[in-house]
């Protein structure tokens, strides 16, 4: 449960489910006391709402990244488009206004930092260490590798490093989150905290 809850969770567009959303307020709190957090996949902001409740509750920032021209499957004529978050004039995706929109109601504006680019560009000079890393961009295996090996570097030591849309069973969704998962694990750079629900969760060790 996450207390005082600003906004209609339901509301909000957005894939996390109400177990995961405690789950990432939960380690966020903890997190916080080892550095600022930082998430991989704003799109409209109800993970950003989640972790940045939580940053504001232990005085912490939230990096939200996301290019919000939407991921592969929200591109138009894919199974998760929408076409409230699509600009017709400059024909691409745009969710960073209905972002934006959303933070401000929930009052995460001086929590939370935007940062409007693509993974790789945006870790390209960064030197941050991290409490933690929530990845939950591009489901490509192309586009998780990349997050993973620009993200989850910056986790210090008993950080935390969550990963959105776990599917053991590939009939039930892509496996690229999946893959990254168990190459984190099998770094032996971090531990299993246990999922919850699609959500990984592992502690840098
Ligand atoms: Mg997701």
């Amino acid at each position: 449960m996450i207390p005082e809850m600003p906004v209609d969770m339901d509301l909000i567009k957005g894939f996390l489910a109400p177990d995961e959303a405690a789950a990432l307020y939960e380690q966020a709190l903890q997190a916080c006391a080892h550095g600022p957090v930082l998430e991989i996949g704003s799109y409209c902001g109800k993970s950003t709402i989640c972790l940045g409740l939580a940053c504001q509750r232990a005085g912490s920032t939230l990096f939200a990244l996301d290019h919000h021209r939407g991921s592969e499957e929200h591109q138009k004529g894919e199974m998760f488009h929408d076409a409230d978050l699509y600009d017709p004039r400059e024909a691409v995706m745009d969710s960073f206004g209905e972002f934006r929109r959303n933070i401000r109601a929930a009052g995460l504006e001086d929590v939370v930092v935007p940062i409007v680019a693509g993974s790789a560009v945006a870790a390209r000079h960064w030197n941050t260490p991290l409490g933690m890393v929530f990845i939950d961009g591009g489901h490509s295996l192309e586009a998780a590798l990349t997050d993973y090996r620009c993200w989850a570097v910056h986790v210090v030591r008993g950080g935390v490093l969550a990963i959105h849309d776990l599917f053991a069973d590939a009939h039930l969704g892509g496996q690229a989150p999946y893959a990254v998962y168990r190459m984190a694990l099998a770094s032996g750079l971090f531990e299993s905290l246990g999922q919850v629900n699609s959500l990984g969760l592992l502690r840098r060790l």
